[in-house]
């Protein structure tokens, strides 16, 4: 993806305040990523283990969501397997994320989740650059594919959140 400033990526944000956007701790001096290797730029708040943010490129614009993190008891965790990148994960390493719905579906309460990398680095999962714990079901795509998808899957997910007309007749989830 497209380099982003620390400034970029604090104003991209769509499903919180203005404050909250500006209290969030970047993961690290944006200079130094490596943002060839990136679909999406996801982390953990360094400060505020619950917390995550997920940057992410739709069309000409970039759209920033800050979602809540929590690990469900293993006898009610749904799947272990990331719904971004495909990757099977022991139960250290998955969590359920959630994202506040954009405008005024957000405000009603509504929400959208998924399981996905505790770490968010689908991006490197699916690149081969970094390596899950667990030995993984042998996949027949190739690299090019896997990318492909992950790119989907996370549009699919941060267009969930800015659907405020389907949100708002569903009442969430
Ligand atoms: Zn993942």
């Amino acid at each position: 993806m497209q380099p982003l400033t620390a400034e970029e990526i604090r104003s991209s944000i769509v499903n919180a305040s203005k404050g909250d956007a500006r209290r969030m701790h970047l993961p690290a001096t944006p200079e130094q990523l490596n943002w060839d290797d990136l679909d999406f730029l996801g982390w953990r708040d360094p400060k505020a283990p619950g917390r995550a943010y997920l940057i992410v490129p739709l069309g000409s614009t970039v759209v920033g969501l800050v979602l809540s993190a929590t690990v469900p008891p293993r006898s009610l965790m749904r799947s272990n397997m990331c719904g971004f990148c495909h990757t099977f994960h022991d139960a250290a390493s998955i969590a359920l994320f959630s994202a506040r719905l954009a405008g005024a579906a957000g405000r009603h309460g509504n929400t959208a989740g998924t399981y996905a990398c505790t770490d968010l680095a689908c991006p490197l999962y699916a690149r081969n650059l970094r390596k899950p714990f667990l030995p993984q079901a042998a996949e027949t795509v190739t690299v090019e594919e896997r990318v492909a998808r992950l790119r989907q899957k996370v549009t699919a997910f941060v267009e969930r959140v800015l659907d405020t007309t389907a949100s708002a007749t569903a009442g969430g989830e």
